[in-house]
C-alpha cells in the first residue's frame, strides 16, 4: 500500500530549475580558458543549459546518449553538467591528463557521439580523432574560432550550438533510474573502467553529503571547486552548489598556488576543495606572497591522505579549518568526511587534532565495513584492519558495460583499501591494499611514513613503497623531494621516524628524487616508483 504524499522524480534537472527560480542573481565566475574572467550566474547558467538541451536535440542527438567533456572547470562546462543530463543524456567527463591510449580506448569504449573540447584540448581531436569511432559531433567549448576551424573539419563551437536552442525547452520527464553522468576511474592500479551514475544516486550524493557534518555548503558560501571537473564530477559540488545557490568560483585552467591565490583573495572564497597536491602549492604561494586568505574559512581534503602538518598549517597560519574526506570513483565520491562528536567537544586541540586527521564517519546514506582475508567481518574497535567494504544509495553496483556485478555475494562493494574503523565509526585509510608494506609478516602503512617524511621542514614531498627484501619479503623506502634551497641528508630523514613509529617500521633507505611520478588526478604514481626502484635493497642492485 502507498502513502499520500507526492511522488517526484529525482533529477538533475530540478536542481538547476531550483538556481534559476530561488538564486537567479547568485553569481558563477569563471576564469576562461583563453585569458581572462567571466562573471556570470545562475539564472544565466540554466537559460544556457536548457538551451543546450534543446539544441543537442535538434542536432539528433538521442536520449542515453554519451557527450563527452575534455575541459576546465568553466562556465560553459558546468552548463554541459546540467544540459546534457537534464536533457536525458549522460555527461561523460573525460581527464586530460590520461595517456592518448587511454584516452581512446575511454571514448570508444563509452561510445560517445558528441565531443566538448576546450581550447587547450582541440589538440586531442586533431591527433586522436581518426581513432574515435563513435564521435559525431566534436563541438569547441566557446565562440567562433577560424583558426580552429581549419584545423577540424565539421568543428562545431559551443556558443554558436547554444544559440540554436530553444529559449522556452522545457526538461523531458526523466526516471530517476536513469543514466546521468559516466566518469572513467583514473586507472592509478589499473585500466580505466566506467562509473555510471544516475540520477537518483547524484540527488542523493547531494543530500547525503552537504549535510552539517559533510561538506556543509551554505547559500552564503562562495565556494571554489579546486579538484577538476573532469575527476569525479567535482566532487559533486556543482550539483551541491545548484541546490543552494552559493556563490561558485571556477578556476579554469590556472591551478598553481598564485593564481589560486588571487582568486581566493579576490572572489573572497570562504570554502576550497581539491587533493593535498593542490593544497601543497598553495601554502608556498601563501607564503610568498603574504596573503593571511582572510576570507577562507575551510578547505575539503581528499583524494589521499591529508598530511597532519598540512591540518596544522591551514589552522595555525590562516585559521582554515580542513576537513578531511575519503571517496573514490565508485562511490560518487564522497562516503565519509571527518567532523567532531560532541563527546570530543572537552579534548585539548592536540587530541582533537588526532581525531580529525582519519578520514572521518560515514554520512547517512553509506555503510561502511571492514573484513579480514577469509571474508569475516572484523569489528570496529579502531584496532582491527582490513579490507574496507562500502554498501549505499550512491555506491557502484557494476562497471559501465559490464555483464557481471561489481559486488561481493552478500552486496558489497570491496574498495582496494586497507582500513580500521573505530566504535564511533571513524575510519582511517591504512593504504590502498596494493601499496602496503607485508614486512615479515607485519603490515606496515605507506601513509604513515609519508607523513612522517613532510612533516620534515626540509622535504616538500615524499612516497613510501615497498621494496623487495630477501629476508623480510618487503622493506620500506621513501622516495623524497627536498623543499627548495633545502639540504637534507638521509640520515636525518630517517632519524625523523626514530619514537614516531615501531623500530621495524622505520625505512630502510631514503632516496631524493627531482620530482615525484604523477598520476592523471595528481597522485603518486606509486606503481612507477616500485618498477624503478623496487630492487634497490636486492644486493648486486
Ligand atoms: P583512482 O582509483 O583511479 O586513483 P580515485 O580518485 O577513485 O581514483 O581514487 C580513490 C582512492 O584514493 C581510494 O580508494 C583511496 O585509496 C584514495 N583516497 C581517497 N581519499 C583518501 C583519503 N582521504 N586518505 C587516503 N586515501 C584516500
Amino acid at each position: 500500500m502507498n502513502g499520500s504524499m507526492m511522488f517526484q522524480q529525482m533529477t538533475i534537472g530540478s536542481m538547476i530549475d531550483h538556481a534559476a527560480r530561488y538564486h537567479c542573481q547568485g553569481e558563477v565566475v569563471s576564469v576562461e580558458t583563453t585569458g581572462g574572467t567571466e562573471r556570470s550566474n545562475w539564472g544565466e547558467v540554466a537559460r544556457g543549459a536548457r538551451k543546450l538541451a534543446s539544441a543537442l536535440g535538434k542536432l539528433g542527438v538521442e536520449q542515453g546518449a554519451r557527450c563527452a567533456t575534455i575541459a576546465w572547470n568553466n562556465r560553459r562546462h558546468l552548463e554541459i553538467y546540467f544540459g546534457v543530463a537534464g536533457g536525458g543524456m549522460v555527461c561523460h567527463t573525460i581527464n586530460p591528463r590520461l595517456t592518448p591510449q587511454q584516452l581512446v580506448f575511454i571514448v570508444n569504449h563509452a561510445e560517445d557521439k558528441v565531443l566538448f573540447l576546450d581550447k587547450t584540448f582541440l589538440g586531442f581531436a586533431t591527433t586522436l580523432g581518426e581513432h574515435f569511432k563513435s564521435v559525431d559531433h566534436v563541438v569547441l567549448m566557446g565562440p567562433r574560432d577560424e583558426e580552429a576551424a581549419a584545423l577540424v573539419d565539421g568543428l562545431l563551437f559551443y556558443d554558436e550550438l547554444v544559440a540554436t536552442g530553444d529559449d522556452d525547452y522545457c526538461w523531458p520527464d526523466i526516471a530517476e533510474t536513469t543514466p546521468s553522468s559516466l566518469c572513467y576511474t583514473s586507472g592509478t592500479t589499473g585500466h580505466p573502467k566506467g562509473v555510471q551514475y544516475t540520477h537518483r544516486s547524484t540527488v542523493l550524493h547531494t543530500l547525503g553529503v552537504n549535510q552539517p557534518d559533510g561538506i556543509a555548503i551554505a547559500a552564503r558560501d562562495t565556494v571554489m571547486p579546486v579538484v577538476p571537473m573532469f575527476h569525479v564530477n567535482a566532487w559533486g559540488v556543482p550539483y551541491i552548489a545548484a541546490t543552494v545557490g552559493c556563490k561558485l568560483v571556477l578556476p579554469g585552467p590556472g591551478l598553481d598556488g598564485d593564481s589560486l591565490v588571487e582568486l581566493i583573495d579576490g572572489e573572497k572564497v570562504t570554502l576550497a576543495l581539491g587533493v593535498p597536491t593542490i593544497w601543497l602549492g598553495l601554502l608556498d604561494a601563501l607564503e610568498a606572497k603574504g596573503s593571511t586568505a582572510p576570507s577562507l574559512e575551510r578547505t575539503l581534503i581528499g583524494g589521499a591522505a591529508l598530511p597532519p602538518y598540512m591540518f596544522m598549517a591551514f589552522r595555525e597560519k590562516y585559521g582554515v579549518d580542513a576537513i578531511h574526506g575519503w571517496g573514490m570513483t565508485e562511490t560518487s565520491p564522497v562516503a565519509t568526511a571527518n567532523q567532531l562528536l560532541q563527546k570530543h567537544m572537552p579534548l585539548s586541540a592536540e587530541e582533537q587534532t588526532s581525531v580529525r586527521l582519519c578520514q572521518g564517519r560515514a554520512m547517512w546514506g553509506v555503510e561502511l565495513r571492514v573484513i579480514d582475508g577469509a571474508g569475516k567481518v572484523l569489528p570496529n574497535d579502531g584496532n582491527a584492519q582490513g579490507n574496507l567494504q562500502i554498501r549505499g544509495h550512491w555506491i557502484i553496483d557494476a562497471y559501465f558495460g559490464a555483464d557481471e556485478s561489481a559486488l561481493t555475494p552478500d552486496g558489497w562493494f570491496d574498495t582496494g583499501d586497507v582500513a580500521m574503523i573505530d566504535a564511533d565509526g571513524f575510519l582511517v585509510i591504512r593504504d590502498r591494499s596494493k601499496d602496503i608494506i607485508k614486512s615479515g609478516g607485519e603490515w606496515i602503512s605507506t601513509v604513515e611514513l609519508e607523513n612522517i617524511a613532510v612533516s620534515h621542514p626540509a622535504i616538500a614531498n615524499a612516497a613510501a613503497i615497498a621494496a623487495t627484501h630477501q629476508k623480510w619479503g618487503e622493506r620500506p623506502v621513501v622516495i623524497a623531494v627536498t623543499a627548495e634551497g633545502e639540504e637534507v641528508s638521509e640520515a636525518e630523514v630517517l632519524s625523523s621516524y626514530v619514537g614516531k613509529v615501531a623500530k621495524w617500521q622505520v625505512p630502510d633507505k631514503v632516496i631524493f628524487v627531482d620530482a615525484l611520478p604523477l598520476g592523471a588526478t595528481g597522485k603518486v604514481l606509486k606503481t612507477k616508483l616500485r618498477e624503478e626502484f623496487g630492487k634497490v635493497l636486492i644486493k648486486g642492485n
